[in-house]
């Protein structure tokens, strides 16, 4: 048996075949362009490598899990995409679908950063911000999934006048954190800003804010944080010390005090989580 995984993007399409890290042995990047080309696209990858036993799909959304589509997305085209099927009709075998969050989550459950621990939140802070969340040993899945980037967070408009990024909300979390917000409210993107401490202090505050709130809903044993925008090196360990003084010792566990460095953590699949954990919702899915 083997298995087809698509990272599903706003921006770009990943495709793998395999059964693992160890063992993935096509792996394709194109661009997102319409849904009926990309579609097309991802299809033809998988029938011209062999073909697979199952598909997994983690995509970008908000979708519909059980219906199979991208719903309220507001990236152009896209809107009430139909995903499970065309592929499902395209290539003839299970397609199993889930967000691209909740899909890199499991990946880094089942080979990454959470081996063994059955609730965590995987966040990705980039373009925007998503959060896939496993609890008790399964992907949240419930009215529809978490949109853990889209909490609300307090915005002091006195330190930070940018109103938001967040078509739909303006300044929630997403809106204030992302990628997005701190190329807009800088003026250049966030690789270009690593000179710039007073960027990541700031940063760091509404990251912390974000794990705050997931760590005192969801009790998680490990918070990753992946993304683009954690590849600035200073922000992980920023990030770290305000949570902690956030939580300021009222849950009294030593991951959260001199263990914080083992709890809050980067991915440890690191570009390969999304492709890897859309690999293993395709097992699942094939019932294997
Ligand atoms: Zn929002």
């Amino acid at each position: 048996m083997t298995y087809g995984g698509v990272e599903a993007g706003g921006t770009k399409w990943v495709c793998g075949i395999g059964t693992g890290p160890d063992d993935l042995h096509a792996l394709e990047t194109f661009p997102t362009t319409t849904p009926a080309e990309t579609l097309a696209r991802t299809a033809e990858f998988f029938k011209q490598n062999g073909g697979v036993s199952a598909v997994g799909v983690g995509s970008f959304g908000p979708i519909d899990l059980r219906a199979g589509r991208i719903t309220t997305t507001p990236k152009p085209g896209w809107a009430n995409s139909e995903v499970v099927s065309v592929l499902h009709d395209a290539l003839g075998v299970p397609v199993a679908f889930d967000t691209d969050v909740n899909a890199a989550a499991l990946g880094e459950g089942r080979w990454g950063a959470a081996i063994g621990l059955d609730t965590f939140c995987y966040f990705t802070v980039g373009t925007g911000i998503g959060g896939g969340v496993m609890a008790g040993g399964r992907l949240v899945h419930g009215l529809v999934h978490p949109e853990v980037g889209h909490v609300r967070i307090p915005h002091d408009r006195m330190r930070d006048p940018f109103a938001g990024a967040c078509p739909y909300h303006g300044d929630c979390f997403e809106g204030l954190a992302s990628g997005s917000a701190v190329a807009q409210r800088w003026g250049k993107p966030s690789e270009e800003l690593g000179d710039r401490p007073e960027v990541w202090e700031l940063e760091a505050e509404y990251l912390s804010l974000g794990v705050v709130n997931v760590i005192c809903v969801l009790s998680p044993q490990r918070v990753i944080l992946g993304g683009g925008v954690m590849k600035e090196p200073s922000l992980l360990p920023l990030v770290r010390a305000r949570t902690r003084a956030l939580l300021n010792g009222y849950i009294a566990r030593p991951e959260l005090s001199e263990g914080l460095d083992e709890y809050i953590v980067g991915p440890a699949l690191g570009d390969r989580a999304g492709v890897l954990g859309a690999i293993e919702l395709a097992r699942m899915a094939a019932g294997v």
